[in-house]
């Protein structure tokens, strides 16, 4: 069922603590914690509780949580003083993009030039 917790998804393991994470925020609904590979200064994941495949189809099956993700996006880059330098928040969908988790995360990266496009 939409939104239950999946017992072969990591991300539902690290909301659950059963994974461990480095946490930096949560809410109500979300969590959010760096990326054990990242890929900038601030590289941090924002995800939501619930399990969601990816972002499209958290959007439409919970489109308040999906604007928390996007408000906790925001957290975390004014909590890591990256706004003023600009940051991007990337929601890869499908693995032709390279999604490779498939719970719903937004990808909050930081703190260095960051080009356009994207590869
Ligand atoms: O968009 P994509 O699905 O590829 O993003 C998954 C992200 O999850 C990767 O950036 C990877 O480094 C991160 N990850 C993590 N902690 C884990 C496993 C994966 O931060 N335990």
């Amino acid at each position: 069922m939409a939104g239950e917790p999946q017992a072969d998804c990591l991300f539902c393991k690290i909301v659950a603590g059963d994974v461990p994470a480095t946490v930096v925020r949560e809410s109500e609904t979300t969590v959010a914690f760096r990326d054990i590979n990242p890929q900038a200064p601030t590289h941090v994941l924002v995800i939501p509780r619930a399990h969601y495949p990816d972002a499209a189809s958290l959007a439409a099956a919970a489109p308040e949580v999906a604007a928390d993700v996007l408000r906790e996006a925001g957290a975390v880059a004014a909590d890591d003083k990256v706004e003023a330098g600009g940051y991007r928040i990337v929601f890869n969908t499908g693995s032709g993009a390279g999604q490779t988790v498939f719970h719903a995360h937004a990808h909050v990266l930081g703190g260095r030039g960051l080009n356009w496009p994207p590869g």
